[in-house]
């Protein structure tokens, strides 16, 4: 599987710790097309009733199993409802992450989400890890994490986590 050879030379060039960021939207659950407005006027169950997207959980399982990398979810939510709906749906979907490794960002605009994001990366690695790999379904966010983090970060698109 090309996703875990990649990861194995991660490992291999790096003596220090690793952590993996995983986004949950277009990378575990599934973003529909037009949801946008639901999430933005806070409808109950939007996140709740997700479906999850069992082929990426499935290799994040195997990478969990296989690597000694510490597993976090980095998502961003409009409201603080919607980590709620969101933290059960990962204790369901995603039982191998940590509750505390689950880590959200609220914020107000499409926009600022990406930074906050970087932010908490930043906050997470500081002083505990060597590398932070992150896997986002959005070029912006990952252009960010390399623009402010440089080659403390390998930044992965979700596509490459299929065959
Ligand atoms: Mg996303």
């Amino acid at each position: 599987m090309y996703f875990i050879k990649e990861l194995h030379k991660i490992r291999y060039n790096c003596t220090g710790g690793i952590a993996l960021f995983i986004d949950m939207d277009g990378v575990v659950a599934d973003y529909r097309f037009g949801e946008g407005e639901n999430i933005e006027n806070n409808v109950y169950g939007t996140y709740l009733y997700k479906r999850p997207i069992k082929t990426s959980i499935n290799i994040l399982k195997k990478v969990n199993e296989q690597f000694d990398f510490e597993m976090f979810i980095l998502s961003s939510c409009r409201y603080s409802e919607q980590i709620g709906e969101k933290s059960k749906w990962l204790e369901k979907n995603m039982p191998f992450i940590k509750k505390e490794n689950q880590l959200f960002v609220i914020s107000n605009t499409f926009e600022d989400r990406k930074m906050l994001k970087i932010d908490k990366i930043k906050q997470t690695i500081d002083g505990k890890y060597e590398k932070a790999i992150m896997i986002d379904d959005t070029h912006d966010v990952l252009f960010l994490a390399i623009k402010e983090l440089g080659d403390k970060v390998v930044p992965y698109h979700v596509i490459t986590l299929f065959d």
